[in-house]
């Protein structure tokens, strides 16, 4: 979910099944009509151009099987959907440009038509109705992503736009057996060149991690080049940028060491993208072994509490 509103960017994806995460900035915000009162979202569909407005619990029961899978367990599926539908508020106007809401790609979440809901994230949206993430009496775009290896990120680790929720990064043992809790990359000597250009910094040859954020993840790198001359870069970028040149499985997320081999550089890395929020993974992993959605968003989501969107007149 998210990049700062630059549609064609990052072939970098939000969700269990496509994985991965970027910024977000902040949308205009804008009064929709609700049909018998119930909110709607205007959806950008990004193949036609075409905004489709659709009841909002509609919406969250279809974004479910992109973004968890339609067969996960009951209450990881409610804690999704309370997850996508607090996003779905608070990036209300997010394409007023473009007269919409929400557009249907991982840059906001992945919408394939109303069809696309299954009975299972139908319950689990009637389930939760109306339920949302708050925080400071504010509904936040809940952050969520495919696994995060351990320990969840500090979304302003992640994301420095002032919409960011502030939430506090949580060990994870659930998501530790799950496909991406662990991960290699081998980035040859020859192809150092490739990344550091698009850094900015075609001379470069060298690199190593230069600081960690608080949450452990690495939060900048030292370029440096056979002359002497340095630059340091986020770990944010370095992910983004590895990306599109050797797809989101490369890097897979800012928690990782770097060690030099005379060939090039390992990267070893922990969790499968940007790590803020909801673990799918271990959301899933809890629900199979019996934990309520409410103990599911708890965890994941400390520092926020949930409350009812007809408590909060304003966010609708
Ligand atoms: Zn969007
Ligand atoms: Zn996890």
């Amino acid at each position: 979910m998210a990049l700062t509103c630059r549609l064609s960017a990052l072939p970098v994806l939000a969700s269990l099944a496509l994985l991965a995460g970027l910024p977000a900035t902040a949308g205009a915000s804008r009064e929709v009509p609700a049909e018998g009162g119930e909110p709607t979202r205007r959806i950008l569909r990004l193949a036609t151009g075409k905004v489709e407005t659709v009841p909002l619990e509609a919406y969250v029961s279809a974004v479910l099987p992109a973004e968890i899978g339609a067969s996960a367990p009951a209450a990881a599926l409610e804690a999704q959907a309370v997850a996508a539908r607090s996003y779905a508020v608070a990036r209300k106007g997010r394409h007023e440009d473009r007269g919409a809401d929400l557009c249907d790609g991982v840059h906001c979440q992945v919408y394939a038509g109303l069809s696309r809901a299954t009975a299972a994230t139908r319950r689990a949206a009637e389930a939760s109705r109306g339920i949302v993430l708050v925080q400071g009496g504010r509904v936040i775009a809940a952050p969520f992503h495919a696994v995060c290896g351990g320990r969840t990120a500090r979304p302003s680790a992640v994301w420095d736009d002032e919409e960011t929720p502030d939430l506090v990064p949580v060990e994870d043992d659930a998501c530790l057996s799950a496909s991406g809790a662990r991960w290699t990359f081998f980035l040859p000597r020859a192809q150092v060149p490739a990344l550091t250009a698009r850094l900015g910094f075609p001379e470069g040859r060298f690199l190593e991690v230069w600081g960690h954020s608080d949450d452990g993840r690495v939060a900048a790198l030292r370029l440096a080049a056979p002359g002497g001359k340095s630059l340091v870069v986020k770990g944010f970028d370095l992910r983004a940028r590895a990306s599109e040149i050797w797809g989101w499985a490369a890097v897979r997320s800012t928690d990782f060491e770097v060690t030099e081999r005379p060939q090039g550089y390992l990267f070893s890395g922990r969790g499968t993208g940007h790590g803020a929020g909801l673990c799918q993974a271990g959301a899933i992993a809890r629900a199979a072994r019996g934990e309520s959605r409410g103990a599911i968003l708890a965890h994941y989501y400390r520092g926020a509490s949930t409350a009812s969107l007809d408590a909060l007149e304003t966010s609708r």
